[in-house]
């Protein structure tokens, strides 16, 4: 099948040949028919499947068939992202695939100024993709009119609502008219996106593709036990003496990626972090680099990670597991891509062995365990509740830790830390 078959028109044709796709992926071949069908749409799909395009092809096709006379201020389409990061990319395939068709974007997300979208939006666009915290506020001054909207995309659903953007996102859906399609992405079907999905979705089509490099063969995984002291210690050694030349490394929080690429630094190891304290510039400044090779360790936390376009990455490692155990898949899917092989290792101390036994779980088979003698864990040290940081909690996490035994978080504190975070998000002080 091509993407001529799938009934995209010339403009969009010819956008997608000049990125060099010459077959579309499983997510377009069943999405991109549905969608410029007007009907609403269901999908799980994770990033690197190409469901990016999946959407963007089908509402340029969508728009084409429909004239309107747009008011001022009015909107045909709207994206909404959990992150900035993700919002750029949709917004850059928005622009790579409408090249040849006259449909103007823009995109709204926080942490910068306000008065610049809101003049954006009043020159008339067609498409927003925005983060929803700062989509609120400016729909609460009466900046943006959707009672045009046509069509609302949630890409990363499960992210959002990861992440408390379920009450944002609900006060944006009653200024939206009744009658438009909706279509909504998410990398996992929980019983919570099945929730929200019935109460956003009419008569949705169910599209479900295989998640690409789920802990898939090419990817080799390994665990090393080690104490948490020593684990910049054992991440040094593994970079310098099995020479890995690019590698994004995972913490938990803001200030353990600083402080890791501190300490990485001083051990004469290149390396940056990315996360959502750092400013667009210095994060889009920090991949440029990691990707010229300039930069030999990238340091991430997972929200800042999603969404950042990085392919076929040699080696991932797990400097701490992360709280949520479908987090370690998405971390290690960043390894591995487009056939090639990868690896992806995990350092894990001793408070961290109920988060291993539910990621084993969640994966359903059992990492090899690699013992490295001169890092032999101390019998004497005892597990500890893990930290999450400053403002670092999302809720979930919260409330998944405690049930893990590793935290005394209760459920309170889990929605606290979820308010806290979507106050973090809207004022672009994401992970
Ligand atoms: P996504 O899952 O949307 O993050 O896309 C992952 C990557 O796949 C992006 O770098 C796209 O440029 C690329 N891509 C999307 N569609 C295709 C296709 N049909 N053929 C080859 N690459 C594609």
């Amino acid at each position: 099948m091509s993407f001529t078959t799938l009934g995209l028109s010339e403009p969009l044709q010819k956008a997608v040949k000049e990125q060099g796709y010459t077959e579309p992926t499983p997510i377009q071949k069943q999405a991109i028919p549905v969608i410029i069908q007007k009907k609403d749409v269901l999908a799980a799909a994770q990033t690197g499947t190409g469901k990016t395009a999946g959407f963007t092809l089908p509402l340029l096709e969508r728009l084409a068939q429909t004239e309107p006379h747009m008011k001022k201020q009015q909107i045909r389409a709207l994206v909404l992202t959990p992150t900035r990061e993700l919002a750029a990319q949709v917004a850059q395939s928005v622009k790579l695939y409408g090249k040849y068709t006259p449909y103007k974007s823009t995109m709204i997300f926080g942490g910068v100024g306000i008065n610049p979208q809101l003049a954006s939006i009043r020159k008339g666009v067609d498409i927003v993709i925005a983060t929803p915290g700062r989509l609120l506020d400016i729909a609460g001054q009466k900046g943006i009119d959707f009672s045009a909207l046509e069509v609302l995309i949630l890409d990363e659903a499960d992210r959002m609502l990861d992440m408390g953007f379920i009450h944002d996102i609900k006060k944006l859906m009653k200024m939206m008219p009744q009658k438009k399609q909706t279509l909504l992405f998410s990398a996992t079907f929980s019983p919570e996106i099945k929730k929200l999905a019935s109460g956003l979705l009419n008569h949705p089509k169910t599209i479900e593709v295989a998640r690409q490099n789920t802990t898939a063969e090419q990817i080799s995984q390994v665990v090393h036990y080690v104490d948490k002291h020593r684990k910049k210690e054992l991440l040094s050694q593994l970079i310098k003496t099995k020479k890995w030349e690019q590698v994004l490394v995972f913490t938990r929080t803001k200030h353990g990626a600083n402080k890791l690429t501190k300490q990485l630094e001083e051990s004469g190891i290149t390396a940056a972090a990315i996360h959502g304290n750092k400013s667009q510039g210095a994060r889009t400044k920090a991949l440029a680099n990691f990707k010229e090779g300039k930069t030999r360790v990238l340091v991430a936390t997972d929200i800042a990670a999603r969404g950042i376009d990085i392919d076929q990455l040699p080696h991932v490692v797990n400097y701490e597991l992360p709280n949520v155990p479908e987090d370690y898949v998405h971390r290690i899917g960043r390894t591995g891509r487009a056939g090639q092989s990868g690896e992806a290792v995990s350092l894990v101390c001793v408070d961290e062995h109920k988060l291993l036994f539910d990621i084993e779980k969640l994966i359903k088979s059992e990492i090899n365990k690699v013992h490295i003698p001169a890092f032999t864990p101390d019998p004497n040290i005892k597990a500890e509740p893990i930290q999450n940081g400053r403002g670092g909690g999302r809720g979930k996490n919260t409330k998944r830790q405690g049930n893990s035994g590793t935290s005394h978080n209760n459920s309170n504190a889990g929605r606290n830390s979820r308010n806290r975070n979507r106050n973090a998000n809207r004022s672009g002080r994401d992970k």
